[in-house]
């Protein structure tokens, strides 16, 4: 945004216009009703937030405006979502009312606006994300429209998020990757998703997404020259199918470039598949099938195929609804290219998911494959047992999953996540079948219960009453509501025994004197569990010695008091070796939290993801006051970040001290004879003057693949070091380690 001061004139003139650009980007009909109630609520936002402005400085007002505009042109929303999404800010900030809009709009849009003030009020609050999510997806079952309201809001939010404080920036980023992205994969609005990703990108790992951008714009003139020479000779004959067409030929999003190179270990240069050639025609529904199926073959009349890469998600749509036949073939200089071939509506569900779903609802005759997602979630969701953050974890990874597609023995096609066992199938019939499961056939063959199920496979399950699920069972099931059935069903038997442990806990605290209450709670925390139950299964079997509470507790009034040994001050410092408490004070900081010496709290570097000097970095604060630091493109710190967001703190490095960092260096290269080793650390110690702390190597066929610790000083050193190992003749590459 501008720094320049606008004067009032101005400002009302970029509300103004702000509101036009939204009224222009409704496609959808609507009637005089709609209208007058879009114009009063723009002006009821108007009014409303009038004295607000945003973090960059600009009228508030303008959020609501364009989250309002997201809807309607990106999500193609209606006037119901539209009205709602002009007001879903003015009952949390300011002093409208529920009732004054239940008066003027009706209950049906109240409801919504209510929806989205409970999900924004889980953004200030310290529980973790598990439970926002579980709300978002509570929302999601009684309103649809609420969610993709609120996902509009977060696209605008995260659209805009430069003006924010970095540690926030990081906070959002990562919330956004655990609960949008996924659940807007899920929904089937691949556009938002893509955009969600790499807009969090942007922020966790600044450097690599800025140096992709950057190469793709460079690439940019070239790609477009390869995608119409691979079209020219499709051209002809595309005419002559009859229906109108129209190609498209943009690159893969830089979030899933950036993963390619991370993954595989491909430099930029050398991923194939940059882009997908898409070819969308605008025909009838009756011919869609048989025209597809036509450009396929004028594709591969051209272009060779590769036959294992054909997708046909025409004849069975994915689960979240997407629609398109998708094959691999060989384009001019033998690169290999992706074709999708899809028609207008096809291309409508696979952009806009759900919201445009809904619009060709029941138009192809088949089922609603959101339905029985929906009822799957209320599954999950209504097991009073699950706890929250295994749900979470549970229900993520069914989100991003690809399906397999299964038969039961009458015939009737079940669709289950890719990698789901023999046993998911029995729970995703009925979780009785599950508990009772005591064999499973596929295609009449006897299969162990973690069996991977299979396309085409047929599943017979047999029960027997007397069967339990016992702890490996959650080994060898992958879905969310198999996982979180078997769990509850743990749950129940670790009461039973913990009614033991509770039992004698009962008789210790008793012959000590000292109450139940709350000396248990205090006890759970003491051990580090979550709940009493924990604490008396632990006791049960045996893990918690009781006799042992007299050393460490005393008791006074009935109360426990642990008994803290007191460490005695002005330890006289040894001249030779500091006494380790006085030491820890005579080194001069260099890690800042939250503006603070590091050394204030118990810090360490985590070892997941070795952070030096001058890397990015967060703390995380531990229970017990110690603080980790990660660096921000940790694999780690989504997780921590989305999980326990009110335990990260800011954490800089402010001086340049003299001890070294740990990095771990994957190389691999060509083996070149026996010395391989011997020239790399003489290279890196000599030439490039590093010290080594492990060095490991292993070769095979004139390949060989180490891993090496070093010893650095801050980043720059460790980039000096991987640019000089990268230059060494026998070396391919060279990649920090993330484990
Ligand atoms: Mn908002």
């Amino acid at each position: 945004m501008s720094e320049a001061v606008l004067s009032q004139e101005e400002e009302k003139k970029l509300i103004v216009n702000a509101y036009r650009k939204l009224l222009k980007s409704i496609k959808s009909k609507m009637d005089d009703t709609d209208r007058n109630n879009i114009r009063m609520a723009y002006e009821i936002a108007v009014e409303a937030h009038s004295k607000q402005r945003r973090k960059s400085g600009e009228p508030y007002i303008l959020h609501p405006i364009e989250v309002a505009r997201i809807c309607a042109e990106e999500i193609g929303l209606g006037p119901t979502a539209i009205v709602a999404a002009l007001l879903h800010d003015v009952v949390e900030d300011t002093d409208v009312s529920l009732n004054q809009l239940k008066e003027k709009f009706g209950d049906r849009i109240a409801r919504i606006v209510d929806g989205l003030t409970k999900l924004d009020g889980l953004y200030n609050v310290t529980s973790p994300q598990a439970e926002n999510f579980k709300k978002v997806l509570k929302t999601l079952l009684e309103d649809v429209r609420v969610v993709l309201i609120k996902m509009a809001d977060r696209l605008h939010n995260m659209r805009t998020l430069g003006s924010m404080p970095r540690h926030k920036q990081l906070k959002i980023a990562a919330e956004t990757t655990f609960i949008y992205a996924p659940l807007a994969h899920r929904l089937g609005l691949y556009s938002f998703k893509t955009e969600f990703q790499d807009l969090a990108m942007k922020i966790t790992e600044p450097e690599i997404y800025s140096e992709i951008a950057r190469k793709l714009q460079e690439t940019k003139l070239e790609r477009s020259k390869y995608i119409s020479e691979f079209l020219k000779p499709l051209n002809e004959a595309l005419e002559e199918v009859g229906y109108p067409y129209r190609t498209t030929g943009r690159p893969k999003s830089i979030f899933s470039i950036a993963n390619k190179i991370k993954t595989k270990d491909v430099p930029f240069e050398e991923i194939y598949d940059l882009f997908a050639v898409r070819i969308i025609v605008d025909v009838p529904l009756k011919k869609e099938k048989q025209i597809c199926w036509q450009i396929y073959s004028i594709v591969t009349d051209v272009h060779t195929p590769i036959a294992e890469r054909l997708k046909d998600w025409i004849t069975t749509p994915k689960s979240n609804g997407y629609e398109s036949l998708h094959t691999t073939v060989i384009g001019p200089e033998g690169r290999y290219v992706e074709v999708q071939i899809r028609s207008e509506r096809m291309d409508d569900v696979a952009e806009k998911g759900f919201a445009a779903h809904w619009k060709y609802k029941g138009v192809n005759g088949s089922p609603d494959v959101f339905e029985s997602w929906f009822d799957n979630v209320r599954d999950i969701l209504e097991n009073p047992d699950s706890d929250s953050v295994e749900f979470l974890n549970d229900f993520k990874t069914n989100l991003f999953q690809e399906e397999v597609y299964v038969y039961t023995p009458q015939g009737d096609l079940k669709i289950l996540p890719k990698g789901a066992t023999a046993l998911d199938f029995a729970f995703s019939i009925h979780s009785n079948l599950g508990y009772q499961c005591s064999a499973i056939k596929v295609n009449k063959k006897l299969v162990p219960f973690g069996y991977k199920l299979q396309n085409g496979d047929q599943v017979s399950v047999t029960k027997s009453s007397t069967q339990k699920p016992n702890e490996n069972w959650l080994k060898m099931v992958v879905t969310g509501k198999a996982r979180s059935k078997i769990r509850s069903a743990m749950k129940e038997e670790r009461r039973k025994a913990g009614d033991l442990g509770k039992e004698s806990l009962q008789r210790k605290l008793k012959s000590m004197k000292a109450d139940f209450d709350p000396n248990v709670d205090l006890l759970a925390k003491y051990f580090g569990f979550n709940s009493r139950p924990d604490l008396y299964f632990e006791i049960a079997v045996g893990r918690i010695a009781l006799n042992e509470l007299k050393t460490y507790f005393t008791v006074e009034g009935g109360k426990l008091i642990e008994i803290i040994e007191e460490i005695q001050p002005n330890t006289p410092v040894s001249d030779i070796e500091p006494a380790p408490k006085a030491k820890k004070n005579l080194i001069k900081p260099r890690l800042l939290i939250n503006g603070e010496s590091a050394d204030k709290f118990e810090y360490s570097l985590s070892n997941c993801c070795n952070p030096v000097l001058g890397d990015d970095v967060f703390a995380f604060m531990a229970v017990n006051g110690g603080a980790k630091i990660h660096r921000t493109s940790c694999p780690n710190s989504t997780h921590l970040m989305a999980n326990y967001g009110y335990r990260i703190m800011k954490a800089e490095w402010v001086s340049s001290g003299d001890r070294s960092f740990v990095v771990d260096l994957k190389i691999t290269g060509i083996d070149k004879g026996p010395g391989v080793i011997e020239r790399l650390t003489h290279s890196i110690s000599t030439d490039l003057g590093l010290n080594i702390r492990s060095f490991f190597i292993e070769g095979k066929e004139g390949y060989f693949e180490g891993k090496i610790s070093l010893l650095v000083l801050n980043k720059d050193q460790l980039n000096v070091a991987i640019k000089g190992l990268k230059n060494l003749d026998e070396v391919s590459t060279v990649v920090r380690v993330e484990d």
